[in-house]
């Protein structure tokens, strides 16, 4: 990759393209951990087209850029950064198309909300996202990492997506079961093709049974779930089925351990949270501390679950 910065002259010709800019923007106030230092630029592209001219553009002017969605599930280095953000914050539209009878498929740009798009589905009466009604973070964010709780995945709903292929500048549908879809992992992670929006299946269910399970999945994490506090939801990847990380943890006795401000929520210890002001290195630090005991106390290696920005 080339030079950071963008010249002022494309940078100009970004904005008329309708990409918002700010430059010099610290990723702390993007992020759910509100850790993070600043990138020379945060892009924020206001429609579809937009987004897929600007990553046109960057490739073409060889700058070095990650997507960000809205940053839930990332681990950023405080330190000053050398890449750009494009985020998806502002792509949030949807259509609606009925299937038959019984379903509709949502077709719903990547930077949506996927906890709004649980509640709106599940107002109208239409089943098959009720998993999704606590995750944080966007739907593009949600199919790079198939986010899922409670039985359900982002694998089960996802029809279709269309994406940006890096590689060959083009768009590219793909079918689900092109999506190599695994427990957290997708196609995506590979890093290749970026989800621009995706289409969506739900199925009309009986709206009191909808509204139970959306109650229950709620009424579980808030009490569970640290979803007050600052952090990046469970830090550590379920290392086989019948591994429960969180437990594993309080029962070696590190719930509520801290380095600095990063704390093993005393809550859930599956969990870091900041309570106040953590740094990266805090972070990593506990983060290295706990894989060290799992390893010698069960002969387990803890794969870390956020994506991590350095
Ligand atoms: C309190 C809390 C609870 C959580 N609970 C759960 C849970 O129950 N289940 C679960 O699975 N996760 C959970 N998470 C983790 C997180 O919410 C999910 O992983 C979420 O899907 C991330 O979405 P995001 O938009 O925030 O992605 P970001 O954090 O912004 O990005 C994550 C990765 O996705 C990539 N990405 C984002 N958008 C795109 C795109 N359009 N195209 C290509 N790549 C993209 C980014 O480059 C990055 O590598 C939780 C997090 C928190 C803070």
């Amino acid at each position: 990759m080339g030079e950071v910065m963008i010249s002022e002259e494309n940078l100009k010709k970004l904005y008329i393209n309708g990409c918002d800019i700010k430059k010099n923007e610290p990723l702390k106030y993007y992020t759910s951990f509100r850790i993070g230092g600043s990138v020379p630029l945060a892009l924020f592209p206001k429609t579809l087209k937009t987004f897929s001219e600007t990553l046109f553009k960057l490739k073409e002017y060889n700058i070095p850029y990650k997507i960000l969605g809205q940053g839930t599930n990332l681990i950023v280095s405080d330190s000053d950064l050398k890449f750009n953000v494009l985020c998806t914050k502002y792509l949030n539209n949807l259509k609606i198309e009925k299937k038959d009878n019984r379903s509709l498929v949502i077709e719903v740009e990547s930077g949506m909300s996927l906890s709004t798009l649980s509640f709106l589905i599940s107002g109208w009466g239409y089943s098959g996202l009720e998993f999704a009604c606590g995750i944080p973070g966007t739907v593009g964010g949600g199919i790079y990492m198939n986010a899922g709780a409670y039985g359900g995945e982002m694998k089960e709903v996802v029809l279709e997506v269309e994406s940006y292929d890096l590689k060959n500048n083009t768009i590219r549908i793909l079918k689900k079961e092109d999506m190599k879809f695994g427990y957290r992992k997708s196609i995506f992670q590979e890093g290749n093709l970026v989800i621009l929006s995706a289409k969506i299946l739900v199925e009309k269910d009986n709206q009191e049974f909808i509204y139970n399970k959306i109650k229950e999945y709620s009424t579980r994490r808030w009490e569970k779930q640290p979803i007050d506090m600052p952090s990046a939801g469970s830090i550590f990847k379920r290392p086989k089925p019948d591994f429960y990380v969180g437990t594993t943890i309080e029962e070696l006795g590190l719930k509520g351990y801290a380095i600095g401000d990063a704390q093993i929520s005393t809550k859930h210890a599956g969990f870091i949270i900041n309570r106040g002001n953590a740094s990266f290195e805090d972070v990593i630090s506990l983060i290295e501390h706990v894989k060290k005991i799992v390893k010698e106390s069960c002969g387990v290696s803890l794969e870390v679950e956020p994506q991590i920005w350095r």
